[in-house]
């Protein structure tokens, strides 16, 4: 056995996980309308269960109507109890532990049912920074309510067949911010001192425990530290925890950081690629040095070597590692069978986990398209009639489809006209802090050569050369190209450079750079840390109105910090109007008055690229069918390249 300890039984208070690898909780926004479970919620858990993860802890349940959003379930009527039923139905066959969680997120409440500002109460009139609520203080008979509601809904979840129960007391939610002095400022029972600050949580578990009985599962999420001002901080948390281990209610401590109620809180609640897999380990070794109960641990953990260190080195009990079985529904079973190369590894992007999540859209993979897709694209049958695919194009979205179409049993070909496979991939990894980019042309290139598929490089191909291979099906991959913006303004004598071959470190940049982002994504803000970092003066122009508009929020807002120590000067709100020797002309978005920066040595343009397109009309022409996919339709991600890779795969 490769990993002894990540693979050894763990009984948990009175319950039997068969290993030490769970999926902490975490929003799907694949839950029915009505706020139960539903097809796609069990499929997508299932998918995991199956492949033999040890405990499944499912999204946040809500316990009362103080908080009532759409697209989170709710234990606030026995209408759940048949959904959660479901879940832990599905689990038993698997010896899969189903853990629900109880929520109620006090002042930190972010989603409305219709789009309004819903009330927010707290347990005093403590503003937060990240949605700007000022929560009116509960009342005393409203925190001795929805300590009940809690009761409750632990009922429901008993009565549901569930194996445990997790109350979230993490991230600056209720619980939290009841335990926080600087945020809990009561003067009744359940402020002052910490015995009173602890009773709201306190009670809580008692009344769980109560409610439903001495055989189920119970325990806390918290953050051990939430690393803001505010937020409540390690030597505080590990008093609690201590006081709580004494009640004896409680069989676990799962040890998250940060809270949602900052900006910087939130750049670690779904850390992404700066951050080290397991960097939060040594917040549950004090945790575990300071108790007995067992305690389990996330954060950036993708590969089970990783998951083994913390378990082997006494860290934790438990190993929570949710993106990894986002990106890999198999990973648990991969490790049990040492087949460690064939784990499709998260690379911490964001983009498409809680990238979506944040949009209001259903989870899912850049590089696992099929994750929320389950009832779609989980099974993969085998095609009926084998066919000869020839796939033009070797970067993410001609990856994704030559390895689901051999996958399917279709005898596959890939032509990439480079000496490399990635396309733009191979790019976005010489950014700062994005070479774990790369990992999705590692993790594709090997689902290729796991299906045989036939990779021809250096070898571009025509129209003609594509009709003489007389495939069956031809899908095109064939990507975009940079180009320059086409403007009148844009004077000969200015130095304009295009941003692929500034990252290629194939174009001579001068020290003082304006850079002009039309996308307003990675790439500008990159290019900007990557110059700046050179010792180049950088002014960062964005199409936008923030820098990194179109990306998920803790990558943007880690990298403006980035640029801000740099001292990079970000001009948001303008659109390019031309160029001369020394000067950049831009106009702002809205009020339409000049811009103008002056001083500069280089331009460099991150404009709209260009479709390298052509070859599906010519092959129409020759009488094919051909199959176009990626950015040679639309340029735009890798999500949609790989997305529409399996798509074309699967409709072979
Ligand atoms: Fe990991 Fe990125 Fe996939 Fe999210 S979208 S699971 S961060 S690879």
């Amino acid at each position: 056995m490769q990993f002894p300890h990540l693979f050894s039984e763990l009984t948990i208070g009175r319950t039997r996980v068969k290993n030490r690898s769970f999926s902490a909780g975490h929003a799907t926004r694949l839950i029915e309308a009505d706020g139960t479970v539903g097809d796609r919620l069990l499929a997508y858990h299932q998918a995991r269960a199956e492949a033999e993860i040890g405990m499944i802890i499912t999204e946040v349940n809500v316990v009362h109507p103080t908080y009532e959003p759409q697209n989170r379930l709710s234990v606030t009527s026995d209408a759940c109890i048949p959904g959660l039923q479901k879940l832990a139905d599905m689990g038993r066959p698997y010896d899969c532990r189903i853990v629900g969680q109880l929520f109620h997120p006090g002042r930190v409440a972010g989603m409305s049912v219709d789009g309004s500002i819903m009330q927010t109460f707290g347990p005093s009139e403590a503003p937060d920074e990240v949605y700007k609520n000022i929560p009116k203080p509960l009342s005393n008979a409203q925190v001795w309510e929805i300590i009940e509601s809690y009761a409750v809904g632990g009922r429901r979840m008993a009565e549901a067949g569930l194996d445990g129960i997790e109350v979230i007391s993490s991230m600056g939610y209720l619980p939290s911010q009841f335990l926080n002095p600087r945020l809990n400022r009561r003067e009744d029972e359940f402020g002052g001192g910490l015995t009173g600050r602890m009773r709201f949580l306190r009670e809580i578990i008692a009344g769980i425990r109560r409610a439903a009985g001495d055989d189920i599962l119970l325990g806390i999420r918290i953050s051990a530290d939430e690393m803001d001002e505010e937020g409540m901080r390690p030597g505080e948390t590990l008093e609690a925890l201590q006081l709580l281990e004494q009640d004896g209610q409680l069989d676990y401590f799962n040890i998250i950081a940060a809270t949602t109620a900052s900006y910087d809180g939130w750049m670690h609640i779904i850390p992404h690629m700066v951050h080290e897999p397991g960097y939060l380990a040594p917040l549950a070794a004090d945790v575990k040095a300071a108790v007995s109960l067992p305690v389990f641990i996330a954060g950036r953990v993708n590969q089970p070597q990783e998951a083994e260190r913390l378990l082997a080195t006494g860290q934790a009990d438990l190993i929570g590692m949710v993106r990894a079985h986002i990106c890999d529904p198999h990973f648990t079973r991969k490790a049990k069978e040492g087949r460690v190369d064939d784990i499709r590894a998260c690379i911490g992007c964001n983009q498409a986990c809680i990238g979506h999540g944040l949009k209001g859209f259903s989870i899912s993979c850049i590089q696992y398209p099929e994750t929320g897709r389950e009832l779609e694209y989980y099974d993969k049958p085998k095609a009926q009639d084998a066919k000869t695919v020839v796939v033009v194009g070797g970067g993410p979205a001609g990856m994704k489809a030559a390895a689901v179409a051999a996958e399917r049993g279709h005898q596959v070909t890939l032509y990439e006209k480079d000496a490399r496979l990635g396309g733009q991939a191979l790019l976005a990894q010489l950014l700062p802090d994005r070479s774990e980019f790369g990992g999705i042309v590692t993790n594709l290139t090997r689902e290729m050569e796991r299906h045989g598929v036939d990779i021809r490089l250096n070898t571009p191909l025509d129209a003609g050369k594509i009709a003489a291979l007389k495939a069956d099906a031809v899908i095109l991959a064939t990507g975009a190209r940079p180009q320059l913006p086409g403007l009148e303004g844009l004077g000969e004598d200015a130095h304009v450079v295009d941003s692929w071959s500034v990252i290629r470190g194939e174009a001579n940049v001068g020290k003082s750079v304006v850079i002009w982002d039309w996308r307003s994504d990675w790439v500008g803000l990159g290019l900007a840390q990557m110059l700046a970092q050179n010792g180049c003066h950088v002014r960062l122009a964005v199409n936008g109105i923030v820098a990194g508009e179109r990306i998920p929020s803790m990558v943007r807002d880690h990298a403006v910090g980035e640029l801000h120590k740099l001292g990079v000067e970000i001009v948001p709100y303008v659109r390019l109007f031309g160029a001369d020797a020394d000067t950049v002309y831009f106009q702002h978005i809205t009020s339409k008055q000049p811009v103008v920066l002056d001083g500069v040595d280089t331009l460099v343009s991150h404009h709209a690229p260009a479709r390298v397109a052509g070859l599906e009309e010519e092959l129409m022409k020759l009488g094919l069918d051909p199959v176009a996919i990626g950015d040679c339709v639309n340029p735009r991600t890798a999500e949609e390249a790989v997305l529409e890779g399996l798509r074309a795969a699967m409709a072979l």
